[in-house]
């Protein structure tokens, strides 16, 4: 069995979907998982801002218009009379659905439930397409076996559990069809993987029955050596490591969710990134193998946050960074870099949620500074001990870059550089141009 999984722009429009359909024809064994048409869930997002700030009417417009776009596509993506029926009634029950909240008063676990609706209508949709069109396709809800814990983790063993049990409805079936992104969350109630989170679906799917490989179908020939949207002139990586990827990933290469490389290296599960508008381009794949090559890829992560704590206790002393690391425990949010020095210590978080509250205790233990608008950009490669000139190069590369904060050496994978976000472009572009550009570290 292998899981395929489409994301906005593979399913983007009737045309996208009939050629994701021509991908998916003759095909056996699979688990499908689509992302909601591209722009839904964007869409969604501002419906459920302006309910949250009270606009009733202007989310209602919002809705309708939306409504009208999807309305405006079932002629377009089915033929059949009694089909396009089906489709138009399809839709309006979820508008219908989305507009109730226009309706009464708003909440936080009822924005999950409108985010949903672009995953439940792109599948409805594909799936109508398939049946007319003779595919063998059956349908999987995710909210049937997708569950996330009370810290906000799948929950494996449920989801195995219940997968595996539905799936045996569905043996008859060469397809079968699912959402990508949503799931319940430990109170039943509807939740979902956060932004990007279909990727994330398809790999733990995958994982939990154990496939032979998953492969995420996109608009891109797989994943590049650095940020197209920002460098010209990329190159596709054709081999990566689960831990490469698994880093680039996390630092912000918006190509895959950055958690979904880790149930597929847990169960070694090669996955592969492929193009829906260039379907017989190998893509990049990812898997156990480790090739060996200098300098792999670049990527970057915004909106991070920068925390320094400066503090006479620190020095010779042992326990303060305990004491640091416990409130950051406290509120549950991540670290992902640090440097200290004698009397101070600087760390970055992207989760601002409870900001206040960690500096409010922070400045129990001296001084604290903190700085957003800050990206985190990550190089990735083999960077051995015994390797001389890796700091030479990078500082080289950044002559002109500001840089905030440096880590190396924390994994042999990866150096990690901060600077203020508006140094991005400019970073990337020069490492791109010192590091991929020239010959000397090819
Ligand atoms: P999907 O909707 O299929 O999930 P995404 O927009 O989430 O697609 O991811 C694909 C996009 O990721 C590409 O179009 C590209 O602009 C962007 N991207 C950012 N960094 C990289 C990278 N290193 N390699 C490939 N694509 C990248
Ligand atoms: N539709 C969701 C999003 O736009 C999930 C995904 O596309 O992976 O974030
Ligand atoms: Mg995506």
């Amino acid at each position: 069995m292998q899981v395929y999984k489409f994301g906005g722009t593979s399913v983007g429009s009737p045309e996208r979907m009939r050629n994701m359909a021509e991908i998916l024809r003759g095909k056996k064994d699979l688990i499908v998982v689509l992302s909601a048409m591209s722009g839904t869930t964007d869409k969604l997002v501002h419906i459920t801002n302006l309910l949250y700030e009270g606009m009733k009417k202007e989310a209602s417009e919002a809705c309708e218009t939306l409504r009208e776009e999807y309305s405006l596509l079932i002629p377009e993506l089915l033929a059949d009379d009694q089909t396009r029926n089906d489709g138009l009634e399809m839709v309006s029950s979820h508008f219908d659905y989305i507009r109730s909240f226009t309706l009464k008063d708003f909440s936080k676990n009822q924005e999950k439930s409108i985010l949903a609706q672009g995953e439940l209508l792109s599948t409805a949709l594909f799936f109508l397409l398939a049946k007319e069109i003779g595919l063998n396709a059956s349908f999987l809800p995710a909210l049937n076996f997708m569950r996330i814990d009370k810290d906000g983790e799948p929950d494996m063993f449920y989801i195995e559990e219940n997968l595996r049990r539905e799936l045996k409805n569905h043996l008859h079936s060469d397809l079968v069809i699912t959402q990508g992104y949503i799931c319940r969350n430990a109170y039943g109630e509807v939740d979902n993987l956060k932004r990007g989170g279909s990727d994330y679906s398809a790999t733990l799917i995958g994982a939990v029955i154990n496939v032979s490989e998953i492969q995420i179908w996109t608009d891109i020939n797989g994943l590049h050596n650095n940020d197209p949207r920002y460098v010209p002139g990329t190159r596709v990586i054709r081999e990566l490591s689960f831990d490469e990827a698994a880093e680039l990933a996390y630092f912000g290469a918006k190509i895959l969710h950055p958690s979904s490389v880790v149930p597929a290296r847990q169960k070694d599960i090669p996955v592969r990134l492929k193009n829906s508008l260039q379907p017989d381009d190998e893509g990049t794949i990812i898997s156990s193998a480790y090739k060996k090559q200098g300098y792999k890829a670049v990527a970057a992560k915004d909106g991070i946050t920068v925390i320094k704590i400066k503090s006479d206790r620190m020095l010779q002393a042992y326990g303060f960074l305990r004491k640091v690391f416990e409130i950051f425990e406290i509120y549950r949010t991540p670290i992902d870099m640090i440097t200290t020095s004698e009397v101070a210590v600087s760390l970055t978080v992207d989760d601002d949620t409870n900001l206040d509250k960690i500096v409010r205790d922070l400045e129990e233990l001296g001084t604290v500074e903190v700085e957003s608008n800050q990206t985190l950009i990550c190089v990735v490669g083999d960077f051995i001990a015994e390797r001389t000139g890796t700091t030479v190069e990078l500082f080289n590369a950044l002559r002109e870059i500001p840089l905030r904060m440096i880590s190396y050496g924390g994994s042999r994978h990866n150096v990690t550089l901060l600077t203020d976000s508006k140094y991005k472009a400019d970073a990337l572009m020069a490492l791109n141009q010192e590091l991929f550009n020239t010959n000397k570290h090819v």
